[in-house]
């Protein structure tokens, strides 16, 4: 018997795209994501994508359970093929799911007609299909309304699909439909996530992180390359730039007014990251800054920081609720590794009374106590780069 697994993509997000691009591009990275794991057919026809594993069932497994990471994927099914003869998959849907359909006692058949020139309507094709099943499954009873176990019925391009689950997947676009964009990546909760936001719209993502050897120790940043791993999962390898950052917080430290230690800080992250950036084609920065979450995100905060770079700053986070934040890191399985205990170079150097209204003149001026070009050019220039998988 042969199983074959769908692939559904939503066709509203085709609007304002070429179709043919995002189909091709969804199938790439689904290649990409698959490979390794067997062999495989794979066509695509209508608004689905079909795979035909031809390793076996644990295969079939392997490769539903990968699909469940990969950005544009509606849905996914592991469906029995048949022809599209009513008695064929009649006879079909009796051999393949008579032992499934034991452990039920009420079911109903749904039917989807893809193919508008099928003789039978979708209510028919349901009768039939349903009326042949209850034959030769006396124990069922059949409920519209709640019944137990739904058995589909989809008639297509060139074949009939029998199935009896339509699995929902993450949606969003193909990594590579928008572009790329830098991830200010710490060890915390909301910045990996907010990279899964942003990737979830098709955007391919690079990081950078900001490293303040001996303050923070190499447990702390192997936590940061975890994570990247982690949110890779869903983006695709990913490159991590690890800027050097002690020495401009040493000065910070040592030049700057103590309330405006953090907001320099700061916008030298977004300085260097928007440097990086550019030099890497990202059209875009990502935090996951939240108004008012800590002093540093404060509205008059967030307008100092922005100031510093004319890069588009993208923050998926801004209007949420740390809970609904939580939500998403533990849903994308990051959550664990975020709130593992190490320090990071914000904790280290982080001032007793911070303003929360700063004026932007001001902290330029605080800033402009320290050679800032200088300092910029030689952290891009320590900077050490890896690439880092996904972590499976
Ligand atoms: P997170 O949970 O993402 O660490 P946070 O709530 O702790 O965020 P801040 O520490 O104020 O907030 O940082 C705000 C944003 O600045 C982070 O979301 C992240 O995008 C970026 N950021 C902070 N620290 C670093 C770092 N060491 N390296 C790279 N980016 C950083
Ligand atoms: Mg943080």
């Amino acid at each position: 018997m042969e199983k074959i697994i769908l692939v559904r993509y939503g066709e509203i997000v085709l609007k304002g795209l070429n179709r043919r691009y995002f189909e091709n591009l969804l199938s790439d990275n689904i290649k990409e994501a698959i490979a390794g794991m067997g062999r495989y057919e794979l066509r695509k026809s209508g608004a689905v994508i079909y795979i035909r594993p031809l390793d076996g069932d644990e295969q079939a497994n392997r490769i539903m359970e990968r699909l469940k990471y990969v950005f544009g994927v509606v849905s996914i099914t592991l469906a029995y093929k048949c022809s599209k003869d009513l008695k064929e998959i009649q006879q079909k849907a009796v051999e393949y799911l008579s032992d499934t359909l034991k452990k039920y006692k009420t079911f109903k058949v749904e039917s989807k007609r893809a193919d508008k020139k099928y003789p039978l309507t979708s209510p028919e094709i349901s009768y039939y299909v349903g009326g042949y099943l209850l034959e030769h499954n006396p124990h069922l009873k059949v409920d519209v309304k709640n019944p137990e176990i739904t058995v589909m019925v989809e008639v297509r391009d060139e074949y009939a699909y029998i199935h009896t689950e339509k699995i929902r997947c993450l949606g969003g676009m193909p990594i590579g439909a928008n572009g790329k964009a830098m991830l200010l990546l710490s060890g915390g909760i909301d910045s990996p996530a907010a990279g899964y936001m942003i990737a979830k719209r098709g955007v391919r993502l690079e990081a950078v992180h900001f490293f303040s050897y001996p303050y923070t120790s190499e447990r702390a940043k192997d936590k940061v390359l975890k994570l990247a791993s982690i949110v890779a999962r869903y983006s695709g390898d990913m490159k991590v730039h690890i800027v050097p950052f002690t020495d401009i917080q040493l000065e910070i430290r040592d030049k700057c007014p103590e309330e405006h230690l953090t907001l320099v800080m700061r916008r030298f992250m977004m300085q260097i990251a928007e440097r990086i950036a550019k030099n890497n084609n990202c059209k875009a920065l990502i935090t996951g800054e939240s108004i008012g979450q800590v002093a540093s995100q404060t509205m008059e905060a967030l307008n100092v920081t922005n100031d510093a770079v004319d890069m588009l700053v993208l923050r998926p986070f801004v209007g949420m609720d740390k809970e609904e934040i939580v939500e998403i890191s533990q849903k994308i399985d990051a959550f664990e590794t975020s709130i593992l205990p190490y320090e990071d170079c914000c904790t280290v150097f982080t001032p007793r009374h911070p303003s929360t209204k700063p004026k932007i003149e001001k902290v330029i001026e605080s800033q402009n106590l320290l050679d800032v070009e200088r300092l910029i050019n030689e952290a891009v220039e320590g900077t050490e780069t890896v690439i880092m998988k996904a972590e499976l």
